[in-house]
Order: structure tokens, then sequence, then C-alpha cells
């Protein structure tokens, strides 16, 4: 347990750190100066270990920092769920016994196109729960190019062995061919599957198997055919200016038996593992016991069917789902909050720094289309002196201190305050948490 920093020692340390620079030819701080490091020292351990933050990396759907921000309906529907009893699996028409998914179930059918749906903790478990319950002790059959590692911890082949699945590899890196899958499919072919190449890409040579040809080819030895689309987007993206992205619906339009996706990747939702497509192999797999391991709360289907009412009403989306405006943002837009906040952090830095605004290239994240990148602005911040040794990283150093942290991003020997996912209605308080900087 770490309570609040007693402010006693609060004072000391920061005593301690300052004779030890003093002793290295630093110049003695005023004691104002010193009691304002105190006071933020304090007010920084008595916060909530799960800080709110200033997300400047220029990355949008960041997973360290949370992913997807949620719409204000979503927000409301998880704060009603939370202070009151809910119909999580109660059928109110009947008085009988209810399913949490079929909450949602409605929903996804009319948005996808599927028979049927459920939902899990995440897609990694909609993954692994998918395999299981379809093709444990059975053989797999993956392209080359598709033994993907998301993140560290998911790794295809892991999460196969984990599922009780046996892999058979089929294709080479760059090149899979209908024939490679077919020569491969017998006896012990337990699925078919497609994982989408999430956070990486191969371009040159190359050759891959579309959702039909691969779902007949399934279908022709009796098997399902299931796709791993990773980010999940629900509409067609092109729409908001953003590069094309794979639909769950096309993959079931073109014969898909099961697709899984994340919730809150560029669906804008709830940490959630959404599984879609045909009532029986759906069936197949809500019956897993691992199903029930895998569960989502009510929190979860609170956020998810309140994100998803939003997209079925086709009404203003990029108003109301907020990663989908962080990610539509116009640079031009974002060059004028460069403008506004400009004098601030120049304020703040006092004459150490040249403040500039500049181009840059923001990243969608989690993994969804690695190789594009959306024109954004940023300021960015240098020191006066060439060589200065650890400035820029100690000025970093110094923005994850403030009470809202700010989180930038180092590039060129600069420090790169891409501001994409500063909301205007964040502005003031970026502006106020600044001011500690100066004080400071
Ligand atoms: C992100 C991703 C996953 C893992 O999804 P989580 O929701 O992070 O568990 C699995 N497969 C693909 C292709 C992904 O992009």
């Amino acid at each position: 347990m770490r309570g609040p920093l007693p402010v006693k020692r609060a004072l000391q340390e920061v005593l301690a750190e300052h004779r030890a620079a003093i002793r290295d030819g630093a110049a003695v701080p005023a004691t104002d100066a010193l009691i304002a490091q105190a006071r933020q020292r304090v007010a920084r351990t008595d916060a909530a270990r799960l800080r709110v933050v200033f997300n400047l990396s220029g990355t949008v759907i960041h997973t360290n920092l949370g992913r997807a921000l949620l719409a204000e309906e979503a927000i409301e529907a998880v704060g009603a769920a939370m202070r009151s009893f809910t119909a999580l699996e109660y059928d109110v028409d009947s008085g009988g016994r209810g399913d949490r998914d079929n909450i949602v179930e409605d929903l996804l059918r009319e948005l996808t196109g599927a028979e049927a749906a459920t939902i899990v903790n995440n897609n990694a478990a909609a993954v692994l729960l998918s395999l299981k319950a379809l093709a444990s002790r059975k053989e797999a059959i993956i392209s080359r190019g598709e033994l993907i590692e998301i993140g560290g911890a998911f790794r295809m082949p892991d999460i196969m062995k984990a599922a009780g699945c046996k892999l058979v590899e089929v294709g080479t890196t760059n090149r899979t061919h209908a024939l490679d899958y077919e020569q491969a499919c017998g006896l012990k072919t337990g699925l078919i599957i497609k994982a989408h190449w999430s956070n990486y890409a191969i371009t040159g040579y190359t050759a891959t198997v579309d959702d039909a040809t691969l779902a007949q080819i399934a279908h022709a030895h009796g098997v399902p055919y299931m796709v791993d689309l990773g980010a999940g987007a629900l509409i067609d993206l092109t729409r908001y200016g953003l590069p094309k992205e794979p639909l769950p619906q096309q993959s079931l339009a073109a014969g898909a038996d099961v697709v899984t996706f994340s919730g809150d990747k560029l669906l804008g939702g709830p940490q959630a593992g959404l599984i879609v497509g045909r009532r029986d192999a759906i069936a197949r797999i809500k019956k897993d016991p691992l199903k029930r391991a895998l569960r989502v709360s009510k929190l979860t289907i609170a956020a998810l069917e309140a994100t998803l009412r939003i997209y079925a009403s086709g009404h203003r989306l990029d108003e109301r789902l907020p990663t989908l405006a962080l990610l539509a943002r116009r640079p031009a837009d974002v060059r004028l909050a460069c403008e506004r906040i400009a004098t601030a952090i120049e304020k703040a830095l006092a004459e150490a720094f040249i403040v500039t605004i500049e181009h840059c290239a923001s990243q969608i994240g989690s993994g969804s289309m690695p190789v594009e990148r959306l024109p954004s602005a940023a300021l960015v911040i240098r020191p006066h002196r060439k060589a200065s040794g650890r400035i820029i990283e100690q000025l970093q150093d110094r923005l994850r201190e403030l009470p809202i942290p700010v989180i930038g991003r180092i590039g060129d020997g600069a420090l790169w305050l891409d501001l994409r996912c500063l909301r205007p209605c964040d502005e003031a308080a970026f502006v106020a948490n600044l001011n500690v900087l100066v004080t400071a």
C-alpha cells in the first residue's frame, strides 16, 4: 500500500535532489520553487494509480494508454449499469432467464449480417475460444504469411496450442495460393483460418487467397472458415478520409462462418472480443465451458450496446464516437489547436527552448493499418543550444511528472506533441496543467 506521501518526506526528497544538483554545479533554487515541487510530489502520490493522461504521442488507438475513448452514450450506460440492477440475464417479457449476449446480438446481426453473435473479454479470447470450440484436437490451416504476433503475448502459434489445435502452415511468407490450402485439407482438418495483418504489411511480390475462395475450400471439406479481423471497423472508413479496412460484413457475405474482432480498436467501444457468424458455429462456441470463463461484465455489455446503437442509427457517427472523431480530425484543425496552445507552451518552458508548429504524421495504432499515416500537426520543442545532452529527455520527464502527465514523442532531437488527440474541450485543462511547470 502506498498512501499519500507525507509533506515532510516530500520536502526532504526535493531538498536532497537539489543538494546533489548543486554539488554538480546547478544553481540554488528559490524557496517558492522548492515548495511548489514538494507540493506537486505530494499531489502526485495522492492521485489514483490509473492516471488520466494527455495522449500527444501521435498514436490514436494506443494500447498502453487504454485504446478507444468511448461515446457519451456509452459512458452514461455504464454509469446506469453500475448504479442500478439491470436485466443482464433476465427476460423482462417472460420473467425467465435471459442471456447477456442477446442484449447486443440483434444489433450485431443488423450491422454485420451475421446470423448470431457472442461476446468475450477481448479479441484474443475470441480467437482462442473459437479455435478451441471449432477445431480442438484437429488441424487449423493458416497461411505462413499470417502467423501474427500482436503486442508480445498474442502469437498465433501459441494461441493455437492453447486451444488444442495443431497448426498447419501453408504457402510461403509472401505468397499463398488456393492450391496450398486444398492440398493441406484432409481427414484431420478442423478449420481454415485467415488472420488479418494488423501491425505489419507484406508488399511487393505477394499473393493471398480471398474470403470467398477460402470459404468454398473449407466447406467442400466440411469444415468452418474463420477470419480474425483484429481491428474490426463496422463502417467504410474511407467516408471519413481514412484508409480502407476490411469489414466483418464483407467476410461474412463471402461465406466466412465465424469472424472475430476487437471492441476497443476501430469500433471505438469497450474492451471486448466480438464473435459473429453462422448460427451453428456460434452455438458451438457458446456451449464451450471456456465461454463462461471469458464472458464480459454488465459494464462491457452496457458500453457495447450504446456504441452499437450509434452505428445502427447511422447518425453523426464522427461526432458521437470520439475515437472516430480523433481519427477523422482534419490536419488544418489540429494546426489551429497548435496555434491556440503554442504561447502557453512557450511561456511554460521559458527561455531554454524553441517551440515551432510543424507537420507530422499520426498513427492509427493498435495494429490497425500499420503503414498508413494520418497527416497531422505538432508543437515541436527544441533546445536552443544543439549539444545540450539529455535536455530533451529531461523535459519529457518533467511533462510526465505534471498533475496530468503529458505523453509526447522524441524524434530528431526534439520533443513532438502531436495535438490530434487534444480535444478542444480539453485545451483549457491542458493549459492549466502547464502552469504547474512554470511554478516548478
Ligand atoms: C488486436 C488483434 C488481436 C488481439 O485483440 P485484443 O482485443 O487486443 O485481444 C488479435 N488478432 C488481430 C489480428 C488483432 O489485430
